[in-house]
């Protein structure tokens, strides 16, 4: 790395004389105060990155100041930071990017949840009317309701339901016997 050594003996008296030689229409007083300072946003705010290195400041100044050195070197500390400010701003993309990714990921892993509930929700519901068990009806207030002739018909009917039901159960046994 190329180490500029810069002299300063006499101070900037203020001429201007340095002003009307610039072919860019800079300030170079200016930009020698800011440089020398380090303050890089005003030497950026008064186009330091404009100037051709000419020379044609430095060759008028009546108090020899070195302006093409001290504007070197200014300029290569703005270039230095405006590369860690492209890289600052790389990363913090990269960075909100991967906020990004993360967020949607989170996003989509509580709609598969949501999802997955819904589903739940619907089956139970489903469930529920298939399961529900029917009302049985009440025997005792069934009776109430009816006359005793009708009681009496379904009394044998009943009976003869299961007299019919063991009869065809004998019929089964002794045909297995047989056979
Ligand atoms: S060196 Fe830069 S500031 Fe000086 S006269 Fe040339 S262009 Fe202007
Ligand atoms: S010519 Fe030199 S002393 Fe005069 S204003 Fe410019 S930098 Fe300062």
């Amino acid at each position: 790395m190329e180490v500029i050594v810069i002299k300063m003996d006499r101070p900037c008296i203020r001429c201007d004389f340095c002003v009307p030689v610039c072919p860019e229409q800079l300030q170079p007083q200016q930009l020698y105060a800011f440089s020398r300072a380090r303050e890089h946003e005003q030497a950026q705010r008064f186009d330091l990155v404009q100037c051709t290195e000419c020379g044609a400041c430095e060759a008028v100044c009546p108090s020899e100041l070195p302006l093409l050195a001290i504007f070197q070197s200014e300029k290569r500390a703005l270039e230095a930071q405006e590369q860690a400010d492209a890289e600052a701003a790389q990363w913090k993309q990269r960075f909100a990017r991967h906020q990004l990714r993360i967020t949607q990921n989170a996003l989509a892993q509580q709609e598969r949840k949501l999802e997955k509930l819904q589903s739940k929700a619907r089956d139970l519901a489903e469930g529920k009317r298939i399961s529900k068990p029917a009302v049985a009806e009440d025997p005792v207030a069934a009776m109430a309701t009816k006359t005793p002739a009708q009681i009496q018909a379904e009394i044998a009917a009943a009976v003869e339901r299961t007299r019919a039901r063991k009869a065809a159960l004998q019929a089964g046994d002794s045909g297995k016997q047989k056979s």
